[in-house]
């Protein structure tokens, strides 16, 4: 069985405790990771305190910072396929996604590299005689990086990236669920060559480790991809640091297809919304909205590419959809089909685990049919292969339903009238507005939500600044004795 280890403070080491960590393809333990608890969560985050003022951080040129990313990209760009199999094997996410995953995580560490010396403060123009005024912009000081298990070293390059880019430290949990890939990325920091302390990857339960990260005095952002419901307690947590928090969280995205729209792309785009990654993505596109003298033909096409979908062994490059990462949330998501049937949503396809797969957590590509229905599936985030849809007859229905949910991470539009798309871009209440195309993402584009998908953005030039703070500097420039005390200047 494999062993994991923390990285504190540069080094390598097992946990105070340790627990087991299953394979979600065969439902069997096969690695044994280390658990922080409070004590190993407390000593990180002084190792990142104490390495933060440490010259051997803290005076480096932004343009050494952006060097040492530049040779972390490098690493990870050499290390795909180990990093991938890990992620895989802890996951259950399929190889194919995790081999591209981490390539493109290459791309936003370099990203972020190039970033390291644009950082620019300002010179102002004062109006007061005999005075200069400059802001300084400083990095924040020590960040909790606290990712889930999913994607987590897409999750934690667009948090690591901007937060070292800065001149910040940090410590990262891992998610619990499958700690194994950022743990194994942990090597690749230390070979880089940050000084220790600067990043620290450790693991440990939410309400141990994830509560004292999180409520640290010592912490002065926090930067946190999750659910809402953990984004209550991270929220809690950090009214005792009073940290500069965001928040990445949930979704129900739509997906909206007119009629007039290319339908095979929309029909794929909607597979890769809902299925791809298993539907375990934040950007899951989970409702499809189709124009009502679409839907019958458009559910055919999807049934078909559905039932077409290879299920298997994440680690084939064939195989096309993995299992859930996890026993309960399969058991969710069966509870919650079966409630949205039982309240009268129609089974397109799929509602069950697959034949032939008595191991792993495996559950097949699944539509309901929701249309005039209060189905539960419509409401709540499943993160799973579970595509609800809703039949609408106009523009402003559509766009009443597309805003009828209290997330807005991501959302999609398939229609080939260009002005119809403007309109929409506009109204809808998302982060994210796909229009023709889904699940797009880049270093060079923003990320976030809107309402309980949460807040701030991460990814984009402007992502580096939420890792600064400003100092305003004043300098009288006279020899002239300072003036009357009692007026302020
Ligand atoms: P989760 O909220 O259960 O856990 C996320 C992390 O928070 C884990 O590392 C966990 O240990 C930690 N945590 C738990 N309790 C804590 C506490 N009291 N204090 C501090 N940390 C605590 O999420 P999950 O089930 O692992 O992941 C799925 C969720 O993440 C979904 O809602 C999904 O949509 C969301 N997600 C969002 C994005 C995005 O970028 N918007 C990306 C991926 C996933």
């Amino acid at each position: 069985m494999r062993k994991f280890q923390h990285y504190i403070d540069g080094r390598f080491e097992e946990g105070p405790a340790s627990f087991e960590s299953r394979n979600p393809a065969t439902g069997e333990v096969w690695a044994l990771m280390p658990d922080a608890g409070r004590d190993g969560t407390d000593r990180a985050v002084k190792a990142a305190h104490r390495a933060f003022t440490d010259p051997a951080w803290a005076d480096l040129t932004a343009t050494q910072r952006g060097k040492l990313l530049y040779r972390l990209a490098d690493l990870i760009a050499a290390n795909v396929p180990a990093l991938a199999a890990i992620e895989t094997a802890d996951t259950g996410k399929i190889i194919r996604e995790t081999s591209s995953q981490i390539a493109y995580v290459a791309d936003y560490y370099r990203y972020y590299a190039g970033l390291a010396d644009k950082i620019q403060g300002a010179y102002l123009p004062i109006d007061k005689p005999g005075m200069e005024a400059w802001l300084r912009r400083e990095p924040i000081g020590v960040v909790a990086a606290i990712v889930p298990w999913n994607s987590q070293l897409f999750l934690s390059a667009v948090k690591l990236g901007p937060a070292l880019a800065a001149g910040c430290t940090i410590v990262l949990k891992a998610s619990e669920e499958a700690p194994g890939p950022m743990l194994d990325f942990a090597r690749l920091i230390h070979e880089a060559g940050f000084p220790p302390g600067v990043v620290n990857i450790i693991t440990g339960f939410g309400a141990e480790c994830g509560a004292t990260l999180t409520s640290h005095p010592l912490v002065s952002r926090i930067a946190f991809t999750g659910g809402p419901e953990t984004a209550r307690h991270v929220l809690r947590n950090s009214a005792a640091n009073l940290a500069v928090t965001s928040l990445e969280l949930g979704g129900k995205s739509p997906i909206v297809v007119f009629s007039d729209a290319d339908i095979d792309s929309a029909a794929n785009a909607v597979v890769a919304g809902i299925f791809a990654a298993t539907g375990q993505s934040c950007v899951a596109g989970s409702r499809l909205l189709v124009q009502r003298d679409l839907k019958d033909r458009f559910l055919e096409i999807l049934a078909r590419k559905a039932g077409q979908i290879r299920i298997g062994d994440p680690q084939q490059k064939e195989t096309e959809l993995g299992p859930l990462a996890t026993e309960r949330q399969r058991d969710r998501i069966e509870k919650i089909v079966a409630a949205s049937v039982t309240a009268g949503a129609r089974l397109i396809t799929g509602g069950k685990r697959p034949d032939g797969f008595d191991r792993g957590f495996y559950y097949l590509p699944t539509i309901l049919d929701c249309t005039g229905v209060n189905s539960p599936s419509v409401d709540e985030e499943l993160f799973g292969p579970v595509l609800s849809v809703l039949a609408f007859d106009d523009e402003d229905e559509a766009l009443r339903l597309a805003n009828a949910t209290p997330y807005g991470l991501a959302s999609g539009v398939f229609t080939r009238d260009l002005a119809r798309a403007h309109r929409l871009v506009r109204k809808i209440r998302a982060g994210i507005v796909w229009v023709n195309t889904y699940r797009a993402i880049s270093p060079i584009v923003p990320f976030g939500g809107y309402g309980l998908s949460g807040f701030g953005r991460e990814g984009g030039l402007d992502s580096i600044l939420d890792y600064t703070r400003t100092k305003s500097v004043w300098l009288k420039t006279t020899d002239d004795p300072f003036p009357d005390p009692f007026v302020m200047r």
